[in-house]
């Protein structure tokens, strides 16, 4: 498997307490598998996303990406396996204003330090595969939600990642859209064998997917199939 969590458990200060966001979590993900993860707000879902990203360190349990166990690797060995094994798709594209379509995707093989002549290369193509051939000069406020979404993605795969984790993706765009945007991820995710994990709190857009689990008070259950 790609991605493997494995009773993680993970708390946050609260107060004088503590809050448990994941409550003995476990999960694995096979490369071409797109899992979803359902459930209301404040459920655990994004932290589940930053556990398995390796931006959080869970208290217990443990975490393998791509083969490697993530538990007890160094904060610089955890960042580079997340550059080079994950892509991460956060809620709000964050594209900065001044670049281009091409120099969003770009600008991460040169955080990556690969050579730009080949980043172009493939942003092209990425940019293609989401659909979004012609707009590679393009700035975010010439494009639609749904058009800054999928230079989103694509961006979040342009490191070749084993692993894509996407978080809530449509929930700034309506309904016909936002099917378009899972659509669009579940064959990104067959094409490009990735292990995704989409979280939403919509239960409606899990026509594409091939796993569904449901997240509530930071526990997760694993669903028959998809109800959508
Ligand atoms: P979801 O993505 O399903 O809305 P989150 O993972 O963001 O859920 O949050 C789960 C719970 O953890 C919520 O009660 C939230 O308030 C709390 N939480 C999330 N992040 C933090 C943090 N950095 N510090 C303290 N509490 C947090
Ligand atoms: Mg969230």
């Amino acid at each position: 498997m790609n991605l493997a969590i494995d009773d993680v458990v993970l708390t946050y200060p609260d107060g004088d307490r503590t809050l448990t966001a994941l409550d003995h979590v476990s999960m694995t993900v096979e490369p071409g598998e797109f899992t979803a993860v359902v459930g209301p707000s404040g459920s655990g879902k994004s932290s589940l996303l930053a556990v398995a990203a390796t931006l959080i360190t869970p208290d217990s349990g443990t975490v393998t990406v791509a083969g490697r166990d993530v538990t007890g690797l160094r904060p610089a060995e955890r960042a580079r396996l997340r550059r080079d094994h994950v892509g991460i798709v956060f809620q709000q594209p964050n594209l900065p204003a001044s670049l281009t379509a091409l120099d969003q995707l770009t600008v991460m093989a040169h955080i990556a330090g690969r050579p730009p002549r080949r980043a172009a290369a493939r942003a092209r193509d990425l940019l293609a595969s989401v659909d979004l051939a012609g707009v590679e000069h393009k700035r975010p406020h010439q494009l639609s939600g749904g058009e800054r979404q999928r230079i989103n993605i694509a961006r979040g795969l342009m490191n070749a990642p084993q692993v894509l984790l996407v978080d809530e993706p449509t929930s700034a765009l309506d309904h016909h859209r936002g099917e378009q945007i899972v659509e669009l991820l579940g064959r990104l995710t067959r094409e490009r064998r990735l292990a995704t994990v989409m979280v939403t709190h919509d239960l409606a857009q899990l026509g594409a997917v091939d796993r569904v689990y449901s997240m509530a008070d930071g526990r997760l259950s694993r669903e028959s199939r998809v109800a959508a």
